[in-house]
């Protein structure tokens, strides 16, 4: 978990993965990949290959081949970068040696990688040149490699550089000749299935792995082997450890602070964006098995990952185990609550907005004193089907499983004891927003209330359908502690 700390390796190199997919054969990669799955090229070579087509067009249609097939994204820059340079630019040319060395044997052409340590996974792709050995005699042909005729005895180029952007977007070679990463040049001149599918896995990490919308408060989990790992998530690598992934989004800049705790657990803590590019991590191994992790965050889409170590630390703190996850955000507006949804499983556009203040409307937060005066507020964007409609809004109370609704008398009651239909807060046309006071100047200390966790949940419905209400998924959280 090193930052900053830079590899260089020629490819093929380093540790080679065979990743399980559906196909027979398997593709090389070694986990290794561009974060966003996208780079630049600077192309711009001069000359024409003997079959009168241009080497940049030759080059530029095996960029686009591999973007037409796979989710990976060249953007073309038409300006000549020396690919001997390390210089964090990605060049292409033909060279007569290898950067100051000798080429080996029969090597048409090399991609040179560079790499950048993350937190979490294989290093990073940070650079990648192509250079083209200008002492062998390169054609453009489509098949068999050997042939007769203007083009007999050349090295056909098209696909020597097909074979070099499969090194550039990270797969090693693959042993089975039915590829173009096989390791020696041979009569196919497109690319396979086994090289669709090794970019493929190499870039669909989040994919492998199950994330839940996080929520603020207190939460139970575990890590064992029910869960994803750092190497599925990361496509690569050897660090075998179990990892939970939490998404939330923000619509303002917030302050936060998760800590996840265990007394058995050695508790690692990171944060990253919705596209897992690494924000901050806490890898304090501390007398207890504890992480905290403080940050600031912008408004956008974050993961949270509850993580620990590929090997054992201490003598207390295991590599599995249960944990509490506990999530405090401090914001100077009202919070997204989630997507939508709904009890008898009807789909909407609603949105949810809503937030916790004792400072009336300076900050908004969900942890807070007994003697604070908490003004509990939501806003429901209407779905547009249903503005107009006679409807009613509802919410409730949950303390300890036990779910509390909120009547039009204003007390939260005990819903299981309650009749048919679902107990309603208000009765009325439903507006296009709705803006919701569950509660306003509570005092809980006023009540005898020192400590506390309650989750909000409001929501509405239709007089034509009492019993569906859409609410949202993340609850409105409140923490009272002393
Ligand atoms: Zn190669």
């Amino acid at each position: 978990m090193n930052c900053c700390r830079y590899l260089f390796k020629f490819i093929p190199a380093g540790l080679v993965l065979a990743v399980a997919s559906s196909f027979t054969s398997a593709f090389e990669i070694d986990g290794s990949k561009w974060f966003g799955a996208a780079t630049e090229i600077y192309v711009d070579m001069e000359g024409i290959s003997g079959t009168g087509i241009l080497w940049n067009a030759a080059f530029i249609s095996a960029m686009n081949e591999w973007m037409s097939e796979t989710d990976f994204t060249f953007n073309l820059i038409e300006e000549h970068r020396d690919p001997c340079q390390n210089d964090g630019l990605n060049g292409v040319n033909f060279v007569a040696d290898f950067c100051g060395a000798e080429f080996g044997n029969n090597t048409l052409a090399v991609t040179i990688l560079h790499h950048q340590s993350t937190l979490l996974g294989e290093p990073d792709i940070i650079e990648a040149d192509i250079i083209i050995n200008q002492a062998e005699d390169f054609d453009v042909f489509d098949g068999n490699l050997v042939q007769f005729g203007p083009t007999f005895e050349k090295i056909e180029f098209r696909r020597t550089m097909l074979h070099e952007l499969g090194h550039v977007i990270g797969l090693d070679h693959e042993a089975d000749a039915s590829a173009i990463m096989a390791p020696n040049i041979g009569d196919l001149d497109r690319l396979q299935a086994d090289d669709i599918a090794g970019v493929n896995a190499l870039y669909s990490g989040l994919d492998n792995c199950q994330i839940q919308q996080l929520r603020f408060g207190t939460i139970s989990a575990a890590l064992d082997n029910a869960d994803c790992t750092v190497a599925e998530l990361t496509v690569g690598g050897t660090d075998n450890s179990f990892i939970d992934l939490y998404r939330f989004e923000l619509s303002a800049t917030t302050e936060l602070e998760f800590t996840m705790s265990s007394p058995t657990l050695e508790s690692v803590l990171l944060l990253a964006t919705d596209q897992l590019d690494f924000l901050d991590v806490d890898t304090t191994i501390d007398a207890d098995c504890n992480s905290t992790l403080s940050a600031t965050l912008q408004a956008g889409s974050y993961l949270l990952l509850a993580n620990t170590y590929d090997e054992q630390i201490g003598p207390d703190c295991q590599l599995s185990g249960a944990y509490q996850l506990n999530a405090v955000y401090l914001s100077d507006s009202p919070g997204l609550l989630g997507s939508s949804g709904s009890l008898l499983g009807g789909m909407s556009a609603a949105q949810f907005q809503g937030g916790i203040t004792a400072d009336n409307g300076l900050s908004y937060g969900n942890k807070f004193k007994p003697e604070d005066s908490l003004d509990i507020s939501t806003s429901i964007t209407v779905d547009p089907n249903h503005v107009g409609e006679a409807g009613f809004l509802v919410a409730a109370a949950i303390i300890d499983g036990v779910v509390l609704l909120l009547n039009e008398q204003g007390n939260f009651v005990d819903s299981w004891v309650a009749p048919d239909p679902i107990i309603r807060a208000v009765s009325k046309t439903l507006q296009a927003t709705e803006t919701f006071a569950i509660l306003t100047d509570l005092v809980p200390a006023s009540f005898g209330i020192d400590t506390i966790v309650v989750d909000f949940v409001v929501g509405y419905g239709l007089d034509n359908a009492p019993g569906e209400v859409y609410f949202h998924q993340s609850p409105l959280n409140l923490i009272v502690a002393p």
